[in-house]
């Protein structure tokens, strides 16, 4: 058995405490715990404690991080980008595994210890992005947790033979499957959406689609996309990526589509994007549409943005939303650690037994502190391990 016994952290920005982590998980938090046996101990000095972060939307496989900056090179459409990287990714070596490792090292570096990301299967790479990822992640020893979503980027009708991938990619055991603009680029929103839903039906997986397209475009989608969740069951097992729509819709159009995507059980993930304004949060939360915030791809060939820093994408996200008091702002950060816990596949995700050990720590007076100022992490354990201390990994 392995243990690492936590003193005087301060869970959420509470009152100080004792956190024991054995074989991975959490199995007590409280006052002076003793140490059992040979448990490694560490002295938290009053730093306030987190879960570890969860990026809930990412694309670890596209990313040249760690290489000499390539510069931007294509169209600013969704289509121009998506021609821009088939072009320009093999002369870079993506997808490859060094490089999804050093995103999957910047990730646990700012805290995050779960994701949930994207990976492309198109005709040029087939399954290899996946097996890249996986191989990836195992190279980390699993400190961070991986969450499957196969990506038909390039699109799917339009390319015959990317339905065949996905499906083959459900039956080896990716979690998700992922679909890409059903109208935007197939052009045929009910023809991939029901051969998506097919796949995941017969294959138990669940789906996870980007859908970019906006306004009454984007709503439609969306409507036929609860239609089909709900007749096929799937309530609980779809999420929508990115959602422009919804940062569209106001009004009784806005509660309408809500409520009914919320009885669909289907959630929404979104990176914080500056540029589109607010999402209706509070209704969203009302009717029980789940959210999580994720980092999209970090420096990759679709944008030279991003650091895969949960805590800023958190932050963006309350500054867009106009969160002031507190208690909201504070909520910012559950939506990146317990309240995203299914979308990582757990049941739970806290600073209590039966979470896995995943805690970050850092100098911050109370929640709405650590938000706003994104200080830098000064432990991360991730399953029980320390992984990176005063803002750099170690144990590598
Ligand atoms: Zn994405």
């Amino acid at each position: 058995m392995t243990a690492l016994l936590l003193t005087s952290l301060r869970p959420w920005g509470g009152a100080p405490a004792d956190l024991l982590i054995e074989d991975g998980v959490i199995t007590a938090l409280g006052t002076d715990l003793p140490a059992p046996d040979g448990a490694r101990r560490v002295d938290a000095r009053g730093l306030l404690a987190l879960p570890g972060l969860l990026n809930t939307h990412a694309h670890v496989d596209k990313s040249w991080w760690g290489k000499p900056w390539v510069s931007y090179g294509g169209e600013a459409t969704t289509q121009g980008r998506i021609a821009h990287e088939r072009a320009e990714r093999g002369a870079l070596g993506i997808p490859s595994e060094d490089s999804t490792v050093r995103v999957m090292e910047e990730f646990l570096r700012h805290g995050t210890t779960a994701t949930r990301t994207h990976v492309d299967v198109d005709l040029g790479v087939g399954l290899d992005g996946i097996a890249s990822v996986r191989a990836a992640a195992e190279r980390l020893g699993g400190a961070l947790e991986v969450r499957i979503v196969a990506f038909p980027q390039d699109g799917v009708l339009r390319r015959p033979g990317v339905l065949d991938l996905l499906d083959r990619a459900a039956a080896e055991g990716a979690d998700a499957i992922g679909g890409l603009d059903p109208a935007g680029i197939d052009r045929d929103p009910v023809g991939q959406l029901d051969a998506l839903v097919d796949i995941a039906e017969r294959r138990g997986a669940e789906l996870d689609i980007h859908l970019h397209d906006g306004g009454s475009l984007g709503v439609f989608q969306l409507e036929l996309l609860i239609e089909r969740t709900v007749r096929a069951g799937l309530q609980g097992r779809v999420n929508v990526s990115h959602g422009f729509a919804l940062h569209d819709v106001t009004g009784s159009q806005a509660e309408e589509l809500l409520a009914a995507l919320g009885e669909a059980g289907i959630s929404w993930t979104s990176v914080a994007p500056l540029n589109r304004g607010r999402v209706p949060w509070r209704a969203m939360r009302a009717h029980g549409v789940g959210l999580g915030l994720g980092t999209d791809g970090i420096r990759d060939l679709w944008s030279p943005y991003g650091d895969g820093d949960m805590l800023r994408i958190a932050l963006n996200f309350a500054q867009i939303q106009g969160l002031r008091h507190d208690e909201e702002i504070a909520s910012a950060l559950h939506l990146i650690t317990r309240d995203s816990a299914r979308f990582v596949g757990r049941d739970q995700h806290n600073l209590a037994p039966g979470s896995r050990g995943d805690v970050v720590l850092v100098d911050a007076e109370n929640l709405p502190d650590a938000l706003l100022r994104a200080p830098r992490r000064e432990l991360v354990v991730a399953g029980g391990r320390i992984v990176a201390e005063a803002g750099e990994l170690v144990g590598r």
